[in-house]
């Protein structure tokens, strides 16, 4: 690994046709990571949470989702005005039940015997309204009053369009307009939104889609991902997984629809590889990735290049 980080490093920075964006939640990694990447590929709002060391529920359990609100302003707009203009995508709340009990009125979390296919992600944002449109509040006052637009937002944990539907509306109903004020897409890190890609971009329209590898995988194949018995069967390279992602891009690139994806698999090269070769628009890599998975695409599409030339 050393060795190949020095001859990346001894390389210059080259362009590449598929966007190389950062993982990262914290202005200090950003800033770190801006001049080498195209964009933020994801930020998990759940961090902010977590540094601020209040839980949601505080927030709505006390009446004071206005301070909700400026906090995450406040917590953004230093992160979109490093990146500016280059695009950062936030995703709303994805906040499990067992994985902030120990911030500030976390401890009222529901108990569930399987909080990985709970409680968490966009049914949960649909369910505490008022919580996700105080995130919204905050992602109008970026782009409205701020003039940061180089916010994208983003869905997770999806399962039908009729969720995206829902989410769109309040979206529309606080004053913002997808796909106009912001992009708007969705995380496809469940077999149900893979499977149903076509219904959500033509019943309700979306600008990009992420692929969430991290999840598509567990259950794809049905494996518990925070499962050390089951680790070695969690494969995103399994043909399956590796199907549902081909087809998706493909359905995407028929719409014009963005692709992208931001699951830990887009830090390892070979992966990144694969994802070239499926024409991918974007990959979100960790950051200490970020050169290695640059120099593999850089040759990837070099030798795309070379072998269609070759062709003529
Ligand atoms: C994923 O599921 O791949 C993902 C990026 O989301 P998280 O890891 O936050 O579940
Ligand atoms: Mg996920």
């Amino acid at each position: 690994k050393e060795v190949a980080r020095k001859i990346v490093k001894s390389t210059p920075l080259e362009i590449t046709a598929t966007k190389i964006m950062a993982i990262a939640d914290y202005p200090e990694t950003v800033s770190k990571v801006k001049d080498l990447v195209d964009g933020i590929g994801l930020l998990r709002m759940e961090f902010l949470v977590l540094r601020n060391r209040k839980h949601p529920r505080w927030y709505l359990e006390n009446n004071k989702l206005d301070e909700f609100t400026n906090m995450l302003v406040e917590r953004l707009e230093e992160i979109l005005r490093i990146m500016y203009p280059k695009p950062v995508i936030v995703r709303t709340l994805d906040m499990r039940t067992d994985e902030y009990r120990n911030l500030e009125g976390g401890e009222r979390e529901p108990k569930e015997a399987n909080p990985m296919i709970g409680w968490h992600g966009i049914r949960r944002d649909l369910d505490q309204e008022q919580l996700f449109r105080a995130q919204v509040r905050a992602f109008k006052i970026l782009v409205k009053e701020r003039g940061l637009n180089n916010l994208w937002v983003m869905l997770p944990f999806v399962i039908s369009w009729e969720e995206v539907y829902r989410a769109k509306e309040i979206i529309k109903s606080e004053g913002l307009i997808p796909g106009k004020d912001i992009k708007f897409g969705i995380m496809v890190e469940t077999p149900a939104a893979a499977l149903t890609i076509e219904d959500i971009i033509k019943n309700v329209g979306i600008d990009f889609i992420s692929f969430g590898t991290n999840d598509l995988t567990q259950l794809t194949l049905g494996v518990d991902r925070n499962n050390e018995m089951v680790q070695k069967l969690m494969d995103e390279g399994h043909p399956a997984v590796v199907k549902l992602i081909s087809r998706v891009i493909k359905i995407c690139k028929k719409h014009g629809v963005y692709t992208s994806l931001c699951g830990q698999a887009g830090s390892r090269p070979d992966y990144a590889e694969l994802l070239v070769k499926l024409g991918i628009d974007s990959i979100s890599v960790n950051v200490d990735a970020v050169e290695l998975v640059r120099e593999t695409v850089t040759r990837m599409e070099k030798k795309l290049l070379l072998d269609k030339i070759r062709k003529l």
